[in-house]
């Protein structure tokens, strides 16, 4: 039977809107579906902003990958004539050998990137917005800011229809079927033939990838937008976005004053609750609010005026915390995007160009050999080994 298109994304949150754009700008004929409308409350991509850092502490391994995703986000922006990315510096703050700190100097003594190392007199002289310990020290990485989620998603569906890719939205897709040179895919509207097709369905991956319905575990997230007492240091030009390490707790992110709702700030990964996530996400309670308003007052005082609003969204968590971007085990026509552990959206715009890669030559020159099935479940083997 022949396709009727080249390849059909699933899901258009943050991964599959950019894997449609970079799909459709190839010249591919694609169809880009999803359940709700893109960048909706139930999705992991919105909420105004989005950490992006370049000395990336998780692992130097990244930094190649995030200098492509910059000049991705860079071209994005030419061609939509628009703003995504801003630049405030990213202050990570945190006890010297803290996993953030250290972690951040590592990336970028390997990588040789800027950064400036800032004791507790200097960060009170220039930033004065942040509570430091004695202890503590900060790293400023100068080309890290925020991206504006919703901005990204919806200029990346806008090119890719510019580039005649086909949307349907509120059709939630139910199965996709292997067949003779590519795949069927069923919705709740109708049926698709596509060579390839790329499942990027966010918390809801388990459902069409059987492989991960057992590794992929949504997780509540909360955030929470604080009215500063003094409006003026927490504006971008004076308040960096950060990090900071507070060790056995974990680490906390915020963003300067940059919409009405004022700063805003979140603990990574929350209390790793896990949520079901076909039900609407349970709503903030009080212990989520005493947790993040006992941090701003603790570390960001001149933040700490009105609490004007708190979410929950949702993280989705692999074993390593890490990505999965691979063509399915068995079925080499369905490439997978996991939702990234809680930390993918600044990589969205080179997971699209991975992700078309994949789609159209089966494989990619980007370094990805750690994120695929085998390395997922070499990691899930080893940890019940030990
Ligand atoms: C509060 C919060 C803060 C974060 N902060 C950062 C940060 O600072 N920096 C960073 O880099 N990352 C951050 N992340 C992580 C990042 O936002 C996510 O990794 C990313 O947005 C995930 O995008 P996605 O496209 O995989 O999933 P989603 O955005 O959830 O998109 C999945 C889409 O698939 C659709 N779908 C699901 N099932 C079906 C189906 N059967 N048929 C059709 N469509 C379907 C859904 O409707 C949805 O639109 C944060 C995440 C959260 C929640």
């Amino acid at each position: 039977m022949t396709a009727e298109f080249d390849v059909a994304v699933i899901g258009l949150g943050a991964m599959g809107s950019a894997a449609l754009s970079h799909l459709s700008a190839r010249g591919a004929r694609t169809i880009g579906i999803d359940a709700y409308f893109p960048a909706h409350a139930l999705s992991s991509s919105h909420g105004d902003s989005r950490l992006i850092r370049l000395g990336y502490f998780e692992d130097p391994s990244y930094v190649p990958l995030l200098q492509r995703a910059y000049r991705n986000w860079r071209a994005l922006e030419t061609r939509l004539r628009a703003d995504i990315l801003t630049t405030t510096g990213v202050l990570q703050i945190g006890a010297e050998d803290s996993k953030v700190v250290a972690g951040t100097r590592a990336s970028c003594k390997m990588h040789q990137l800027a950064h400036e190392v800032l004791d507790k007199g200097e960060m009170a002289r220039r930033f004065p917005a942040f509570q430091l310990g004695d202890d503590d020290i900060a790293v400023l990485d100068p080309q890290g800011g925020y991206l504006r989620p919703e901005a990204a998603v919806m200029g990346y569906l806008k090119l890719a229809a510019g580039d005649g890719a086909v949307l349907h939205f509120g059709e939630p897709v139910t199965a996709i079927e292997p067949g003779d040179g590519g795949v069927t895919i069923r919705s709740a509207v109708g049926q698709y033939r596509a060579s390839k097709v790329v499942v990027a369905t966010g918390s809801w991956i388990g459902e069409l990838v059987p492989q991960l319905q057992e590794h992929a575990v949504a997780i509540r997230q909360v955030v929470a937008w604080y009215q500063p007492r003094d409006g003026f240091s927490t504006e971008p030009q004076r308040m960096p976005c950060f990090l900071r390490d507070e060790g056995e707790e974990g680490s906390y992110f915020g963003f300067p004053a940059i919409g009405v709702d004022g700063v805003k700030v979140g603990r990574h990964a929350h209390f790793r609750e896990p949520i079901d996530p076909s039900k609407p996400n349970p709503p903030v309670n009080d212990a989520d609010t005493a947790l993040l308003d006992g941090f701003i007052a603790k570390r960001l005082p001149a933040a700490a005026g009105l609490r004007v609003n708190a979410v929950t969204c949702r993280y989705t968590m692999l074993p390593s915390e890490d990505f999965l971007l691979d063509l399915a085990p068995g079925n080499p026509n369905v490439v997978v995007a996991s939702p990234c552990s809680g930390h993918g959206f600044k990589f969205t715009s080179v997971v699209g160009e991975i992700l078309a890669d994949l789609a159209l030559e089966g494989g990619t020159s980007l370094p990805i050999a750690a994120f695929s099935f085998d390395a997922m479940n070499r990691f899930v083997a080893a940890r019940k080994a030990a």
